[in-house]
């Protein structure tokens, strides 16, 4: 979608600290960090947040799910612990509007979140 940073990343056409990428998935680092370890996974293709995905994106919502496990054993806080988080719409806190989870980790998190 044109204007979306997220997908400039995913095209390849904004730069981003890659962790993995395949066909459908884009896993990188969060440009201001709000823990040691702050990963972004976000599909390819653009929806614009939780709250858009349709039923026929289920698989796809499981496997981001699984990519953001992934990104956590790859960035070493898979064994310590990690918190994974959607924001969606505006007082779900997202400001971007391209679907992310963000994979927290390296410091203990606090509950519950603000
Ligand atoms: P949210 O507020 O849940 O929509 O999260 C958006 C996240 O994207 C924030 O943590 C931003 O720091 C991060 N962000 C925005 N633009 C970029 C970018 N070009 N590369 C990496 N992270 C970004
Ligand atoms: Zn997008």
């Amino acid at each position: 979608m044109q204007g979306c940073p997220f997908c400039r990343v995913a095209e390849g056409t904004a730069p981003a600290r890659l962790v993995f990428a395949d066909d459908e998935i884009v896993a990188f680092h969060d440009i201001a960090p709000r823990a040691p370890v702050h990963v972004l996974v976000i599909p390819r293709r653009h929806i614009v947040s939780l709250a858009h995905a349709s039923p026929g994106d289920r698989d796809l919502l499981g496997r981001l799910l699984a990519a953001a496990a992934e990104a956590a054993r790859q960035t070493g806080v898979a064994a310590t612990g990690y918190r994974v988080v959607a924001n969606s719409g505006a007082e779900g806190g997202q400001t971007v509007s391209h679907f992310h989870l963000h994979v927290l980790g390296g410091r203990p998190m606090s509950w519950p979140p603000g």
